[in-house]
């Protein structure tokens, strides 16, 4: 299996405070961009007849869904795609800003559209971080935490009034300074409204299962990783995520 992350910008409308991508003008060396459609189409084209079997993200740096044709790609993806021709299984990572309720009933319509393969588009990474407005602003470098907020839970809702479970959900936690006491009100906060609404989720201090709704709360890569990893150990275990003895630090092999 490989993953395979094909970026479709490197534009971002947030600027957090973790990311490399927020820092600079030129994530890549070069102005940020969108991808062309004909970039695109190349892309998915070569990704036929490969041994390995495909796991895509169209993301790396940036936000995905503000290319100005972002469903277009995605749907365009998919009907290439077939039964599996090109790829077995999708990713969407998002912050979830430009979220709207059209965008979701979108995603979750051609998820479950009767041409995609069952449990190909798997799943949808929220970076959420925050719980607080003030946590939000120190953390995204940014005031939506409120926009964020409503338009993940409106996407659970509508996942939920079609009576679909795909994609599911990662609501995400990157631990850190500015957020790591209100870790508990972020969990009590989305573990109330996913059991509210018949998920059975998971906790997980590392990469989740993709078919099944997670609220991840995920180490931060940091210049100080032994201070990171030991605050993020010290916040699953206050959760109840892992005991004493899971240590210092908490992560899977091969997990980044
Ligand atoms: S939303 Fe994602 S890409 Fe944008 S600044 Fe934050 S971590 Fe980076």
């Amino acid at each position: 299996m490989i993953n395979v992350n094909l970026e479709l910008t490197d534009h971002c409308n947030l600027r957090c405070g973790m990311c490399s991508q927020s820092l600079r003008d030129e994530a890549h060396g070069a102005p940020h961009q969108f991808m062309d459609w004909d970039t695109w189409v190349a892309l998915l084209k070569g990704l036929e007849g490969l041994d390995d079997e495909v796991h895509l993200c169209p993301h790396w740096l940036g936000e995905p869904t503000l290319h100005p044709r972002f469903e277009d790609f995605v749907e365009y993806a998919f009907a290439v795609n077939g039964p599996g021709r090109l790829f077995a299984e999708f990713k969407l990572h998002t912050n979830a800003v430009i979220f709207d309720e059209a965008r979701s009933l979108r995603l979750l319509r051609l998820a479950n559209a009767p041409h995609v393969p069952p449990d190909c588009f798997q799943s949808i990474h929220f970076s959420i971080d925050a719980f607080s407005q003030a946590s939000y602003l120190a953390v995204k470098g940014s005031d939506k935490r409120e926009k964020v907020y409503r338009n993940v839970k409106r996407f659970l809702e509508l996942r939920a009034e079609l009576g679909v479970n795909r994609p599911s959900a990662h609501i995400a936690f990157v631990v850190q300074e500015h957020n790591a006491s209100e870790a508990g009100l972020f969990l009590a906060h989305w573990g109330e409204l996913l059991s509210s609404l018949g998920s059975e989720f998971d906790l997980t201090w590392d990469w989740p299962n993709a078919r099944r709704d997670a609220i991840y709360f995920r180490p931060l890569n940091s210049g100080d990783q032994s201070q990171a990893d030991r605050l993020h150990a010290q916040v699953c275990r206050e959760l109840g995520l892992v005991d004493a003895a899971a240590g210092e630090r908490l992560r899977a092999a091969g997990s980044f």
